[in-house]
């Protein structure tokens, strides 16, 4: 028998719908440098109409690509609303990658039409020679003449996006759409091979954004004022825009200042009850606030994720500043969110800790299994180790054009993470599996080491990677940034992990560096550092 219930799309359009509308006074904040300028949702939603019939006047029709290359603000926020209801696919270009990379991603998804930030023009100018089906940029920010860069935009049509806006009337035939089409799309940064594209479609945005609402996951309402610090070309800044608008939560935008001084300023400010960013983020903010000071009171949950968040700077955040961290994993393949660390109830501390240090529990929707060597399925039960697949509504089941069969398993993703899952579907990681060190037939965990290392007073981040090893194949070296002024040396940092870990796993080869290199979101670059080892960049101490 068939449901008698009615077959409603669910599509972006519907959440710009209510949210510009029922929640119309709320508001998009965003950072100017030296203040704040503030925009209505109701505004945002004439003005994302106003958009689309400037994109549909450029020759946007169907499902044209139309690219983004911005910082988080409210412009954003209007192109994320106006070009997947218009029918028209949004992709969002990751402004911190080399020109030849966004060059490749741009052609290989067929951006007609990129809109561009003011202060990105320059980086944008270099993309273009490398980006041939883009005919249109449109430039955010002041006019035209004053806007450094726009003469080396050669070979295509430059439009300021006020004067294109204000030419246009403040409503728009917002199209009906098929809840299954491709809304938005996104590119992996592709540490091996070239990035892969991910399509999400109206559907899978709508039920991520209401699954990020959830009570057991961000609790979003009407009372919240979220700051993505996570930018808005990282998976879609987590849902956090579309969940916002949904929920009438308000917007508060960085921009492109992320500095700890202007981020504790905004939430002071702003009284932000909700901010999302990755592990250094908040680590820069926590070293701040123990030098600075500032009013964090307003937060209510600081969400973190994209690596794993240390035992650390959760502790530390509760300790010292009274702020909870909570811990998020996904991938751009998951929409992002997958999982969400939020404990049961009725727990000691210590039970308590151990569930918020883990990546946390899957969505309803989102089913997780284990499969080991081989790809035999393994029980989910807290004990068995091996390599997570999921399935759902919102994880990709192929890639765009080029698809990859082998990062899938009888449609399920496997997502290259190495840990367990136990029965109430909390999955703790111990690795991505290009990562993992193997060391005589063993595995040793590189995120067991970094999270006890960066427990250790004297340390402000520690990073541990595999490297060839005559005797054993691999063993870990520890790459350890010490805090201002601390002063500690390699046997010390390993007496201290021999407190907690096996002795066979002990890291034999130590190096003090400046800083650890990160990838285009903030994550360690593992990569880069087994690079800079083989080119004996490090200076290596043994201790053993
Ligand atoms: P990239 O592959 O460029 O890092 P993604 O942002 O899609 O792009 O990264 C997804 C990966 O980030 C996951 O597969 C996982 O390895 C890592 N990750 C995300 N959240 C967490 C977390 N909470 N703990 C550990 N690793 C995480």
């Amino acid at each position: 028998m068939r449901s008698t219930m009615m077959d409603v799309p669910l599509t972006i359009a519907s959440i710009m719908r209510y949210g510009t509308s029922v929640f119309g006074d709320r508001e998009v904040v965003t950072w100017t440098g030296d203040g704040t300028r503030r925009r209505t949702y109701a505004e945002a939603g004439r003005r994302a109409a106003q958009l689309a019939n400037a994109l549909r006047g450029l020759g946007v029709d169907a499902d044209q690509r139309v690219g983004t290359f911005m910082w988080n603000n409210a412009e954003h926020l209007e192109a994320y609303l106006a070009v997947p209801s218009m029918g028209a696919v949004l992709h969002t270009l990751n402004i911190r990658l080399a020109a030849a990379e966004v060059g490749y991603i741009a052609t290989h998804a067929d951006d007609y039409a990129v809109i561009v930030d003011a202060s990105l023009v320059s980086k944008f100018a270099e993309i273009l020679p490398q980006a041939p089906t883009v005919k249109h940029v449109i430039v955010t920010g002041g006019p035209l003449g004053e806007t450094p860069g726009t003469d080396q935009l050669t070979g295509v049509s430059v439009h300021s996006y006020e004067d294109l806006l204000v030419a246009e009337p403040d409503s728009f035939d917002w199209p009906e759409l098929d809840e299954n089409s491709a809304a938005a799309m996104c590119y992996t940064s592709g540490t091996t091979g070239n990035p892969k594209g991910i399509v999400y479609s109206h559907r899978s945005a709508y039920l991520h954004s209401m699954g990020a609402c959830l009570g057991n996951a961000f609790g979003l309402s009407e009372r919240d004022r979220v700051l993505p610090v996570v930018p808005m070309f990282h998976a879609n800044a987590w849902g956090l825009a579309y969940a916002s608008l949904l929920s009438g939560a308000a917007l508060v935008m960085p921009d492109k200042d992320l500095s700890p001084a202007t981020l504790v300023r905004l939430i002071a400010d702003e009284k932000v009850t909700l901010a999302g960013g990755v592990p250094t983020i908040w680590a820069a903010v926590l070293t701040y606030m123990r030098a600075e000071g500032g009013d964090l009171s307003s937060l209510r949950v600081v969400l973190c994720g994209g690596s794993a968040v240390p035992h650390a700077l959760q502790y530390n955040f509760d300790q010292e500043l009274g702020v909870r961290i909570l811990q998020a994993w996904g991938m751009t393949e998951t929409s992002p969110l997958a999982s969400v660390a939020n404990p049961p109830p009725g727990l000691s501390e210590e039970e308590e800790w151990s569930y918020r240090d883990s990546q946390g529990r899957l969505f309803c929707t989102v089913e997780g299994r284990l499969s080991g060597d081989g790809g035999a399925l393994l029980p989910s039960d807290g004990e068995a180790v091996g390599e997570i697949e999921v399935r759902g509504p919102w994880i990709t089941g192929s890639y765009y054009k080029d698809d990859d069969p082998s990062k899938f398993h009888d449609g399920w993703l496997r997502t290259g993470d190495v840990g367990t899952m136990d029965e109430h579907g909390f999955i703790r990681l111990s690795d991505r599996a290009k990562d993992v060190i193997k060391s005589g037939g063993e595995w040793i965990s590189s995120m067991e080491l970094e999270n006890i290392l960066m427990a250790h007073p004297d340390v402000a981040e520690a990073a541990v990677f595999g490297v060839p090893d005559d005797k054993w194949g691999e063993r870990p070296l520890a790459a350890i940034v010490l805090r201002s002024g601390a002063d500690v040396a390699a046997d010390k940092l390993r007496g201290f992990l021999a407190e907690q870990i096996p002795r066979w796993q002990l890291p034999e080869r130590w190096c003090f560096v400046a800083e650890v290199p990160k990838t285009s979101v903030g994550k360690f670059s593992k990569r880069q550092m087994r690079e800079a080892y083989q080119r004996g960049d490090y200076e290596i101490i043994e201790v053993r």
